[in-house]
Formats: C-alpha cells, structure tokens, sequence
C-alpha cells in the first residue's frame, strides 16, 4: 500500500516532530520507508493535502473484558476510541470488573487473564495491552515471578488497591521492575474504584515508570506537591483527560519551562467514573496544541508513550507498525489544515484510520466532525 500526497506528517518523535515526507509506503502491515515521491505497487491511497499522524496511544485505560466498560454499562467503547484516533491503550488495571479479586491468586489470574483475552480480541483492530495487576497487600515476588513468566508485562497503579505505605510501595515497585514489568502509581486524591491518597512523598519514593494521572484520577494535588513530584521523579509524567484540566495546563508549562517535555505522556484514565469519552485523547492533544506546537502534542499521545511503555510504535518511521490517522481541518472552524485548526482549539476531523496496514476506519470518523478534505483509495493495485 502506498499513501501519497501527504499534506504533512506529524512523525510523534518529540525531538523532531514534523518531516518533510509526503508519502509513505507500506509492505506486511509495517511501514516500509517514508519519504518524497514514493512509488510502489499495490493500493494507493491519496491523501488529499490531509496530514497523517502515528495512531493516538492512550497510556491510561481500565479495561474489563470484552468492549464493554461495567461502571458506565457502555457498549462499544474501544471501537468508538479508535474512530477517535485511538489505535494503542494501555491498562492501568483491571479494576472496574465487577467484583475483582484483591488476594494474590486471585490478582494473578485476573492479570492473567486479561493479557491473554486482549492478546485476542482487537476491536476494530484496536490493540489493548491489558493485563495489569494491582499491587495488593499478601503478594511476594514469587507473585511477581510468576506473572512475568506468564506473559504480564504492566503493573496497573500501584495505590489503587491495599499497597500504600512507603517502604512497600517501594517493595511492589522494586519486584516489578526487577520482573521486567512496566510499573505506575496512583497520584493524587483516592478514586471510585477505592484507591488511596497518594501524595507528592510516597510517589516520588515509587520511583515507578509512570507518575499517573498528575492532574488527578480525579483529584490532584495541590500545587506544590505537583512540583515536588516534578522534581523528586525522573521518569514519566502522565496527564490524563479524566482529571483536573487546571492542574494539567500548570504541569505542562512546568514541564515546558524545565525542558521536560520528553517526559509527557497522555492518557484518558476511562472507562471511569468520568466516564467514556471517545475523543478523550484527541481532546488531549487539541488541549496540548494551546501550550506547544501541534507535532509536539501529538508526540506526547504518541511517540512519548511508546517511549516510556517500551512498545515498538508510535512513530511514523520505517520498521514500526503501520498505524495511521488522517486528519485535516473540520469544516466551518476557519483554518484549512489541522494544524491551523487545532492551534485554535477546534478538534480535527479524521478522514481515515490504518491499523498494522489495515483500513480500520474508512471514510468519515463516526465521533469527529467532517473534514475539508478526506483521503481517498485512487488505485486497487494489480498482482505484485
Ligand atoms: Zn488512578
């Protein structure tokens, strides 16, 4: 597959966000080079002057089973993510299924489980990295061990579930680092799904992979414990939708001031009490495009989470995973890109969605308003 005529490719990478591509080309569902002028066989896809970013990944989801969310009872979420940009999300924990187990066999299994019933089951295409036990008092390393030999490679919040004091928080974190499993820490006020209120001390003394949730999930902290943990970390810093917008524009010029912004990332923190929102992570990176450049908004849901995830993704660069979002300018806002378009607030329209080479989402998004221009399939390709 070839994608030709390219208005702008917005590469998620933080450090250079923009390139001066205008196609890309596409061979067994991964980028194949990205470049000026690219010719090839097969489809042929044309932009139209749209811009093309990496698929939005949410860092911060609670996925149960299936693509249904227990506390909201929506349908059909996932699938309603992805018509928004979402192509990636990565779980936080399990911890909205109706009556999760808190014992340490019990933990086991559910992360288990999850990891398993995500690895095959892709709304719409969608990869869920699910799986994300939530550290809970009575598990050992050997509970650590043994999931990580099982396949789990996230650790869902730590704080959500009986594991709050400082020395064991530093213990779970400890194990799972050890195990080779991502980690991150509740911050912030507790949450309805029964976490603890974890402050600026014990987050910091974590040292977890992820700070969760800065702004909130969704309460946030005071200012000045924001700061603390701004300094008292050197690893990722998560704003998320379901939180305090407030706090998250006070972080992010922080971060911006101290030169930090490659330790951003995005996410959403749903399905929640805040419930379901589909253009969360769009709404994310618009919000973004009023405190930096577009391309380094998008490099925050994008590039940044790959990063700190440790996924082979979020990048448009040749050798990672062919997932694609077009988007240009919605109709009526005034600017005629998107990136003019969101620089003033106004959510993109998004005209088509790649997942992995695959056309997910063809024609209008069902969740974005409609665009100035769309892509459009010029040529089915003949035998190569
Ligand atoms: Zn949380």
């Amino acid at each position: 597959m070839l994608i030709v005529n390219i208005g702008q490719v917005y590469t998620g990478w933080m450090e250079r966000p923009t390139s001066p591509a205008d196609s890309i080309r596409i061979e067994d569902g991964m980028i194949a080079a990205v470049g000026q002028g690219l010719t090839g066989p097969g489809p042929v896809i044309d932009a139209g002057g749209c811009a093309v970013m990496p698929g939005l990944i949410d860092n911060h989801v609670h996925p149960a089973f299936g693509d249904w969310t227990p506390r909201q009872s929506q349908l059909g979420w996932i699938e309603s993510g992805v018509h928004g940009g979402v192509t990636s999300m990565v779980s936080a924990g399990e911890v909205h299924v109706p009556g999760r187990p808190r014992d340490a066999v019990g933990v086991r299994a559910l992360s288990i489980a999850a990891q398993r019933c995500f690895e095959n089951f892709r709304p719409l295409g969608a990869k869920v990295l699910a799986g994300a036990p939530v550290p809970e008092r009575g598990m050992g390393r050997d509970d650590y061990l043994e999931m990580s030999r099982a396949g789990v490679r996230w650790l869902g919040e730590i704080g959500l579930g009986t594991v709050r004091d400082e020395d064991e928080v530093i213990r779970h974190a400890g194990w799972a680092r050890e195990m080779g499993l991502n980690s991150m820490i509740h911050c912030g006020g507790p949450s309805i799904a029964g976490s603890n209120l974890m402050g600026a001390a014990v987050v910091c003394a974590a040292d977890a992979d992820i700070v969760a949730h800065i702004n909130g999930g969704p309460t946030c902290l005071p200012a000045e414990q924001l700061i603390k943990v701004i300094e008292g970390t050197s690893r990722a810093i998560e704003i998320v939708h379901n939180g305090n917008m407030n706090a998250a524009r006070y972080v992010v010029l922080q971060l911006i001031e101290r030169g930090l912004l490659d330790r951003l990332v995005v996410g959403t923190d749903s399905p929640a009490g805040s419930g379901v929102q589909p253009l969360g992570m769009l709404r994310m990176v618009v919000f973004l495009c009023g405190l930096m450049e577009t391309g380094r908004a998008i490099a925050a849901a994008t590039g940044n989470v790959a990063k700190w995830r440790g996924l082979q993704g979020g990048m448009v660069e040749a050798g990672l995973a062919a997932d694609l979002v077009f988007i240009d300018a919605p109709m009526g806002g005034g600017g005629t890109t998107a990136e003019q378009a969101m620089a003033w607030g106004n959510l993109p329209g998004i005209g088509m969605v790649i997942i992995d080479g695959q056309i997910r989402v063809s024609g209008r998004s069902r969740n974005t308003p409609p665009a100035i221009r769309a892509p459009q399939i010029i040529e089915t390709g003949g035998a190569e």
